[in-house]
């Protein structure tokens, strides 16, 4: 699926032409946009988010991949038991000096002709949507303010 640019506060697809500030735009794929709208409304700026679909070896196994780069290093108690196989990591920018949070989710799926691999990466998605409308926006909001991230 083809990147973007996707603009937080209008809710579009940024443009060349778009005039807002480049940091409410985020990388994303089109997939991802509600993802990003609600780590949005909780108050957690997303840099990227992303789906990867990659075929291993021309056979039925597909690896499913899911990225979220956020634009700070936040405290992985803000987001706790999310559905089963996403994680929290660190990586590096601006030659390891800075730190900055990720969500991953990674799978190897095989299709057996029940479940399409779209389906199945709608399926993982839907199911982190669901997860994010759960959080509650001021708790979610008052813990990034006591952490002071
Ligand atoms: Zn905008």
């Amino acid at each position: 699926m083809k990147g973007i640019f996707y603009c937080v506060k209008c809710h579009k697809v940024a443009t060349i032409r778009h005039k807002c500030n480049p940091l409410s735009y985020v990388s994303i794929t089109r997939n991802m946009r509600f993802i990003v709208d609600t780590m949005n409304d909780l108050g957690l700026e997303l840099m990227s988010a992303v789906s990867y679909v990659e075929n291993i070896d021309r056979s039925f196994s597909h690896k499913l991949e899911l990225e979220l780069e956020f634009r700070y290093e936040y405290n992985e108690a803000i987001l706790q038991a999310m559905p089963d196989g996403w994680n929290w990591y660190k990586f590096s920018v601006k030659d390891g000096k800075v730190w900055l949070s990720g969500l991953r989710y990674i799978e190897e799926y095989v299709w057996t002709g029940a479940e399409t691999v779209t389906d199945r990466l709608n399926h993982i998605i839907k199911e982190f949507e669901n997860y994010l409308g759960t959080r509650d926006t001021q708790a979610t909001k008052s813990i990034l303010m006591l952490m002071g991230s």
